[in-house]
């Protein structure tokens, strides 16, 4: 006991940008940051109204709400500066805005509109905050942790959803490319990759409730019980972390076991 560290809060005085973070498990995050010691957490989303109550709940002085669509360059790299400006400098940036297919998007009948529309979000999107987040890291001389949310749907096939799968590994390999080139300058880049969670986002998509999707999803893991934002949000805090101050280029899947088992239809 003699030489053991007094304990400290995972992310005690960091600064911190959640993308997607008015909800779900980007809610779940920015809550579990603030829980653990940041100093700030910028809160960027599209939905005004969800990101400001959030932010108030949290006090104006820990964490602050900028309105930011992740498909526009300018406006990410706005809240990167917009950060900068605010508390000094950037940690950890968490690139998680996305959503799900519209419609069953099978090869056969792809919509390539809407293909699109999902591409600059969830892959266009997370390349413009790795971007512009990793410049501020090196620009101020800061060692951040990056992490992005992909799926565990990325590395399995399914019967539909054919553009957000391939989203999904497009961010994988982008979170590969930007782990190995950002460790020169001691930036670590990870993804977390979900299993089915109730959020809106899954929510909506499967036009049912909370209770009625968690019911749904309960028998596709291998972990009795159900996964929850608050689980996701614990790995993001692991990987923002000193606690993994050696890992990079990782992709920690949290899904209770989901891989190894069936077919969820969402
Ligand atoms: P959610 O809908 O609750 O949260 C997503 C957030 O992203 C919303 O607040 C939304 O407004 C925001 N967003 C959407 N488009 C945006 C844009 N252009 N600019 C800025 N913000 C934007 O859903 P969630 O389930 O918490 O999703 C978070 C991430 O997790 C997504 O990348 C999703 O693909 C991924 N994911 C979810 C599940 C699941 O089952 N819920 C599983 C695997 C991966």
């Amino acid at each position: 006991m003699a030489n053991a560290k007094p304990c400290k809060s995972k992310v005690q005085d960091k600064v911190a940008i959640v993308t997607g973070g008015a909800s779900g498990i980007g809610e779940a995050t920015v809550l579990a940051f603030v829980e653990n010691g940041a100093r700030g957490v910028v809160i960027a989303d599209i939905q005004d109204e969800k990101g400001q109550k959030l932010a108030e709940s949290i006090g104006t002085n820990r964490s602050t709400y900028i309105h930011c669509d992740v498909t526009d360059e300018n406006q990410v790299k706005s809240l990167v500066e917009s950060t900068v400006q605010l508390y000094g400098q950037l940690d950890i940036v968490f690139c998680n805005a996305g959503i799900m297919s519209f419609g069953k998007q099978t090869v056969l009948d792809f919509d390539l509109d809407s293909y699109d529309k999902l591409f600059v979000i969830n892959v266009r999107g997370v390349a413009a905050c790795l971007k512009h987040a990793a410049r501020a890291m090196v620009e101020g001389g800061i060692k951040g942790s990056i992490i992005c949310t992909a799926s565990v749907i990325a590395n399995l096939a399914r019967g539909m959803h054919t553009d957000y799968i391939m989203s999904k590994s497009g961010v994988l390999a982008l979170m590969k490319c930007a782990s190995y080139q950002l460790s020169e300058h001691g930036i670590r880049v990870n993804c977390v990759s979900p299993g089915p969670v109730a959020t809106p986002l899954a929510c909506k998509k499967m036009n049912m409730g909370v209770e009625e999707a968690e019911k749904a999803f309960e028998p596709h893991y291998c972990l009795k019980g159900v996964l929850k934002a608050k689980h996701v949000a614990d790995a993001v805090l692991f990987l923002a972390s000193e606690d993994s101050e050696f890992v990079t280029g990782h992709n920690l899947v949290v899904d209770g076991g989901y891989n190894f088992r069936g077919i969820v239809k969402i």
